[in-house]
């Protein structure tokens, strides 16, 4: 049987002389596992649709549950992201988020659509890669269930005041009264509002953006079994 899928590649791996093992997260089917025969010649056709980042329309055949890349059709390579390393590390990050939280076909339309945005923007935006990127998780958690709440204290719904905290077991940030969780910052929380497209005060942002990314980097470990590899190194270039 023969499929027809928009995917976006996320993982390769080398088998055989020449060919690949592809984890590709298609917007039909969610993720799902493809071989690709041959790419690894010099001048193989189908090389591109073997690199991380490749958004393509697959056409696939299926023989029982095993999947094998018949021929693809590039939309977007997202080229870009090979030249600038600290954006190339922030799509990484977004694809290993995307390898952890997927089901073996589980459709997820909306983080498939988050993802595609993310890697447009990484790649052809010219603004602090950081927002793109925390767009991406915030969309993403929120799409999986664990959305982080982001209007005022968690638990008595006032102001958040000067000193916040943040709950790692709620998802949310709460009051110097509630007092729950670890202290955490203000510019943390305008940052994620703004990039969750909220109001936001821009005097309070500055450094928000380094300590929203950890501060969802531990979120992120603490509820999925989740390689932080890209994005440490992310955040690594980031502050240099
Ligand atoms: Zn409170």
């Amino acid at each position: 049987m023969e499929i027809k899928s928009n995917g976006v590649l996320l993982k390769s791996i080398d088998y055989n002389e020449s060919d690949r093992l592809l984890t590709i997260f298609t917007a039909e089917k969610g993720k799902l596992t493809a071989g690709i025969r041959g790419v690894r010649k010099k001048g193989a056709r189908l090389a591109f649709a073997s690199q991380p980042f490749c958004f393509a329309e697959y056409i696939l055949v299926q023989k029982g549950d095993k999947y094998t890349v018949k021929t693809a059709y590039l939309y977007d390579g997202f080229y870009p992201l090979r030249t600038d390393i600290t954006r190339y590390y922030a799509a990484s990050a977004a694809l290993s988020v995307c390898l952890s939280l997927l089901g073996e076909e589980e459709k997820a339309d909306g983080i498939f659509v988050a993802l595609v945005q993310a890697l447009k923007s990484l790649a052809y935006g010219e603004g602090d890669p950081a927002e793109p990127l925390t767009e991406f998780l915030l969309s993403t958690l929120q799409a999986a269930g664990y959305g982080i709440r982001l209007d005022g204290c968690g638990y008595c719904e006032e102001d958040l005041g000067e000193k916040p905290y943040f709950d790692f077991s709620g998802g949310c940030f709460c009051c110097e009264n509630c007092a729950k969780g670890v202290r955490a910052s203000l510019s943390t929380y305008h940052f994620l509002r703004k990039c969750s497209g909220l109001s936001y005060e821009e005097e309070k942002i500055a450094g928000g953006a380094r300590r929203a990314l950890k501060l969802l980097k531990t979120f992120l470990s603490a509820r999925l079994d989740f390689n932080a590899t890209c994005l440490e190194e992310f955040l690594r270039l980031y502050e240099g």
